[in-house]
């Protein structure tokens, strides 16, 4: 095996489970220096150079002078170790000096710059559940800043993908179950970064919606695991609940470039397949920047992608290596033509974005705003928090003199593992932070508990117990059970019926065959490997004991607040014991000060759920049913449809334990008035009041859904469907006037038969409320079909 196969080996099976991500940042290397000035702003020579030309004229011209080896280069990635040597990007093209073609650099992601210590942002799920995409502006805007100061042109964000499955390893990562609000906030948050000059990189083109089970590190899952699944999806459900996110993030926001997920999608590779990356993403959208792989196996084959689309293979050629690439074009499997066009349309972008134009930009952490960010980074986690329960002990008064903090997260700053992990520029305890806040006055005293019996005795002696749990979640891997106490042993049957023996000598076949099949080292590989997934260490995912220490506690003091930091739904169980559940997902950086905050009522918890929270493990729509998840042999029936998140609960007429949409104010709100009219080219106007009738000033997120009538027995409508929100902070007997309009595609559904939207005829069923289960004002309205 050459030196450089087993790097690349090597370098690909850490970025699969994402490790060497999560420690902290070594110090800046060498692969920082910015290459010598060879931009058009100096080399004003060549004939692209000349800035009144179009984008279209100045790509034509540059590629007519690239050779064949130059065209091959500048279609992959040159750097496969990048995100494991602490500088801050995780990968780059390598610029060509002669052509005055820079370096493209690329960053990390969603919660902030990867790499080197940055502002660690709440994760996208707290950011989903502020229901604020103006809040997704400012945060892309900061991400990309920071990503634009340490020097990248290219970040790997936001992810447009919908949490599908609670379990799934990276919900965190994603603004949650609804198309709407995702797609509302993925718009806001590229037209954010990109006005800071940075190109955003939408994730994970298509039906990332599990990273699988099993993992097994440094190896990533090995039973449906994300590179090897085919995700068996109908047409309806991708055009009503997978595609509309990537689709508002290539209308609305002209999105730079999308970034091909590792799966399959109904058989093809994500990375080149003609219906996803040609017929949906450039025919049909008119999309007009480039695709990005996702890093290592993501990209399947040589010829059909390079015949599919504008591509960049990350984080190196494999696929796109100068040997296979000059091949095909040499056996007239790819043209020459081929790769000019796909040149062209990257250029394009390129130039679009003004990449040739300006100087490189400089790493310099100074031109960082810190302070700024870490007060949005605040502002997120306060706006994102959810409020799930209170039956009146929050905010906490002056009455209360001694509070018992419990749970060793109130001395960490839990967060999500994988590519989104960020080193905080700083970072405050929870525990430290609510003793500051709580001042000489109160008492804060603190037990980690391990110890069941000396928590409870503390509770028991304290006016409020706060009782902080937290759960493990991490690319790469799946969540084994919804319960925050979960290991491999928790799981339900269903996930194992793969059984190890079975999965992991597919698994290998499956990612190594690609790129090995023909080689000795393939055996080799297989020998090494084998008894690694047969036998190793399961990644941990679980803190032991947090239900029964939240248990323990209310049981001896009814003042007790249950404070979770979480990366998606939980099991409560207890949720009944409890005076108030407080979630504040993973709130980044200054989560701790955030919290204390909420606590003592200096802000308002301004967080609705962005994902149903299940009664039970059971209830979601892929429980116990493996056709459905992990899927067998590989393939992922997504049979249940359109019907994911609330419009599961819904049309099994389930109770969830908190509704999507689900979050309490330290005030109260009264929806009135009402009003559904027609409106435009068949949409609706909806308009209605909103009160503060409470006593405090606080957020207010009023929810429009609409129940479209069914145009066959065999396309059955969700009962309810988010339309519309908006957010508003109001005083004390402060209202507002709602006014919702709905185009004719928001009340249309997909009709797979003639493959267009379609608006059915009938009876439409509007409401207005608090949650997808508090829909206090309802009305109906008639429409024709169309
Ligand atoms: C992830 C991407 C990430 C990339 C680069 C991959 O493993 O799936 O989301 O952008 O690594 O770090």
């Amino acid at each position: 095996m050459s030196a450089r196969k087993l790097w690349l080996m090597v370098a690909a099976l850490c970025a699969l489970s994402g490790c060497g991500s999560d420690s902290p940042a070594a110090s800046a290397g060498a692969s920082d220096q910015v290459e010598a000035a060879s931009r058009c702003n100096t080399l004003t020579e060549h004939p692209w150079c000349d800035a009144a030309k179009s984008a279209a004229e100045r790509a034509e011209l540059l590629v007519a002078a690239m050779s064949l080896e130059q065209k091959i280069d500048y279609l992959a990635g040159d750097d496969p170790q990048a995100s494991a040597t602490g500088d801050p990007y995780v990968g780059v093209v390598n610029g060509i000096a002669e052509l005055g073609l820079p370096a493209l650099r690329m960053s990390d992601g969603p919660v902030g710059v990867r790499g080197s210590p940055a502002t660690a942002m709440p994760i996208p799920l707290a950011l989903g559940a502020s229901f604020n995409p103006e809040l997704a502006q400012r945060v892309g805007a900061a991400i990309a800043n920071e990503v634009r100061h340490k020097g990248n042109d290219l970040v790997h964000a936001p992810v447009a993908d919908i949490v599908r499955n609670p379990l799934a390893g990276r919900s965190f990562e994603t603004f949650g179950e609804d198309p709407l609000l995702v797609s509302q906030m993925v718009v806001e948050w590229v037209r954010g970064a990109q006005a800071e000059g940075v190109m955003a990189n939408v994730k994970h083109y298509l039906m990332n919606t599990q990273e699988g089970v099993v993992s097994v590190p440094p190896i990533a899952a090995v039973v449906g695991g994300r590179s090897v699944v085919n995700a068996v999806v109908d047409e309806r459900s991708l055009r009503e609940i997978y595609l509309p996110p990537y689709e508002a993030a290539v209308k609305d926001a002209d999105v730079a470039s999308v970034m091909c997920a590792y799966n399959y999608v109904n058989g093809e590779p994500a990375c080149s397949s003609p219906q996803l990356l040609q017929g949906v993403l450039r025919d049909e959208w008119g999309f007009d920047g480039f695709v990005v792989t996702d890093y290592f196996f993501a990209q399947k084959d040589t010829v059909q992608s390079a015949n599919t689309s504008a591509l960049i293979e990350m984080p190196y050629g494999v696929f796109f290596s100068q040997p296979l690439l000059q091949a095909a074009v040499q056996s007239a499997a790819v043209e020459e033509q081929t790769l000019d066009a796909n040149l062209r349309q990257i250029f394009r972008s390129l130039f679009r974005f003004n990449f040739f134009d300006r100087p490189s930009y400089e790493r310099n952490d100074e031109l960082i705003d810190q302070a700024a960010h870490a007060l949005l980074a605040r502002d997120v986690a306060e706006q994102g928090a959810v409020l799930l329960r209170n039956a009146g002990v929050l905010p906490l008064t002056e009455e209360v003199k001694t509070l018992a903090v419990i749970g060793k997260s109130a001395e960490q700053r839990p967060s999500g593992g994988g590519s989104s992990f960020v080193t905080p520029f700083r970072f405050q305890t929870p525990l430290e932070a609510i003793r500051r806040r709580a001042g000489p006055d109160v008492d804060v005293q603190y037990a980690d508990g391990s110890d069941l019996a000396a928590a409870a005795a503390l509770a028991a002696q304290a006016d409020v117990a706060v009782v902080f749990a937290s759960n493990i979640a991490t690319e790469g891997s799946d969540r084994y059970c919804l319960s925050l106490d979960c290991t491999l042993a928790d799981a339900p049957d269903s996930l194992l019926l793969n059984s190890l023996q079975n999965g992991a000598p597919d698994f290998l076949d499956q990612l190594l065959d690609p790129v090995f099949a023909s080689s000795p080292i393939r055996e080799v590989l297989d020998q090494a490997f084998a008894p690694i997934l047969l036998g190793a260490p399961l990644l941990p995912l679980s803190h032991d004991n947090q239900d029964a220490l939240i248990a323990a506690v209310a049981a001896v003091n009814p003042a007790s607040v249950v404070l979770l930091q979480n990366s998606g739904a939980v099991l409560t169980p207890w949720r009944e014991q409890v005076d108030a559940i407080l979630q504040v997902w993973y709130p980044g950086q200054e989560g701790g000060e955030a919290i204390a905050r909420l606590l003592f009522g200096d802000s308002d918890p301004g967080g609705r759920l962005p994902l149903s929270f299940p009664d039970k493990e059971t209830d979601t729509p892929v429980a116990g049913d493996p056709q459905r998840y992990p899927g067998v042999a590989n393939q992922a029936a997504h049979s249940e449809g359109v019907f994911i998140g609330y419009r599961w609960f819904d049309q099994q007429q389930r109770e969830p334990a908190y509704a999507f949409g689900h979050g309490l104010s330290y005030t109260d709100f009264v929806l009135s008035n009402l009003a559904v009219k027609q409106h435009g080219d068949g949409g609706a106007l909806v308009t209605a009041q909103l009160r503060n009738t409470g006593g405090r000033s606080g957020w207010a997120v009023p929810q429009l859904y609409v129940g479209l009538p069914s145009a066959a027995a065999d396309l059955p409508q969700p009962p309810w469907a988010l339309k519309a929100f908006s957010k508003h902070w109001l005083r004390p007997g402060e209202s507002v006037s709602l006014r919702y309009e709905l185009d004719a595609r928001a009340l249309s559904y997909w009709e797979p038969l003639s493959g267009t939207w379609q608006r059915a005829p009938g009876n439409y069923r509007f409401a207005l409320g608090e949650s997808s289960r508090a829909l206090s004002l309802q009305q109906d309205l008639s429409f024709a079909g169309g």
